[in-house]
């Protein structure tokens, strides 16, 4: 345990900095297909040993063990491809096909490899601020087979692990990550075209938006300028999504980070930042939005992962698409 904790610390700090890469890479790599335990965060309540290696926390069953950590909350101490199996039909829908869940299966894997935290008491939380994981009633026959058709199998970049991240629908191009988050940029997450997404509901979409909606979210920035009038994109990124908005109002003018308006307009409505085309109504009531794709739209495109497979192409070409330069391997 203790060299798995020391050699994902080291994971860590190299997907943070380029700096570290090396002294990722000089670790051995046999850590990791020993494959210990990860440890899943799943909060306060009764856990019960339920026999045959599973438990059950707050009446639904998990495979592996649990503990208690400091103030009393559980944590799932599991193998990582146990884990996989509740998490891919939790992140995919488990009808889609085969070569779509085992891209994601892969995503998945590599994933948990930037998230593990040797300073905390646990791993991972089990929500979409991680992966969604919900024990064995999450788990489904194709997710199960996603997950050993793919066992063992990380993505890499040269000698280090990649940085994966993925999300529901592109709209037409995936979203470079350094331009999402302000980060610094990767080679394999620069955004490329994505032609495989057109299924998605969310594909196109448009919203409308009351103004007295944004003015109150906004009314700080905005009570020197006086009533909201138009709301105009202030600068697009490359992927075409918009970096921030300028909002209009009588006196003056506030601009706001995209992030922070697609919150404020509600990030179900605002479904991306791809925004195509933005109008206030004659009547200053709302703002009509339309735009392209679910969610922040790095790295893998699950729809699109979804339109490939069904195209007859392979998880590893799912993966090659998405996080261009980079390699499908076990650690053996
Ligand atoms: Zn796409």
């Amino acid at each position: 345990m203790t060299s798995r904790r020391a050699f994902l610390a080291i994971a860590g700090a190299a997907l943070a900095s380029p700096g570290t890469a090396r002294a990722q890479s000089d670790a051995d790599p046999a850590m990791i297909s020993a494959y210990p335990a990860l440890r899943v965060l799943l909060g306060f309540g009764n856990a019960q040993p339920a026999g045959r290696g599973t438990f059950t926390f707050n009446g639904n069953g998990y495979r592996g063990d649990f503990r208690r950590i400091a103030g009393g909350e559980v944590v799932n101490v599991i193998d990582i491809e146990q884990y996989l199996y509740s998490v891919v039909p939790r992140e995919m829908s488990p009808g889609w096909p085969a070569a779509a869940l085992e891209a994601q299966a892969v995503c998945a894997r590599t994933y948990v490899l930037q998230r593990s935290n040797p300073k905390r008491d646990y791993d991972l939380v089990p929500s979409e601020l991680d992966q969604v994981y919900s024990g064995i009633a999450g788990e489904s026959p194709a997710g199960r087979g996603a997950v050993d058709a793919t066992a063992g199998q990380l993505l890499r970049y040269g000698n280090l692990y990649a940085t994966v991240a993925y999300s529901s629908c592109c709209g037409g191009h995936t979203e470079a990550s350094a331009d999402a988050w302000g980060s610094t940029p990767v080679p394999y997450l620069g955004g490329v075209p994505c032609s495989y997404c057109t299924g998605s509901p969310n594909y196109r979409w448009s919203a409308t938006i009351p103004l007295a909606d944004l003015e109150q979210h906004f009314a700080e920035q905005l009570s020197p300028f006086g009533a909201l009038r138009d709301v105009r994109p202030a600068g697009v990124d490359p992927s075409g999504r918009v970096r921030a908005l300028e909002l209009v109002a009588d006196h003056g003018s506030v601009t706001v980070k995209g992030s922070t308006f697609r919150i404020a307009a509600g990030p179900r409505v605002v479904r991306s930042l791809l925004i195509t085309r933005l109008r206030v109504d004659s009547g200053l009531e709302s703002l009509f939005a339309e735009g392209g794709g679910l969610g922040h739209g790095v790295g893998m495109c699950q729809w699109g992962a979804r339109g490939m497979a069904l195209a007859g192409r392979s998880a590893r070409d799912i993966l090659a698409l998405y996080f261009p330069g980079t390699q499908v391997s076990t650690d053996d």
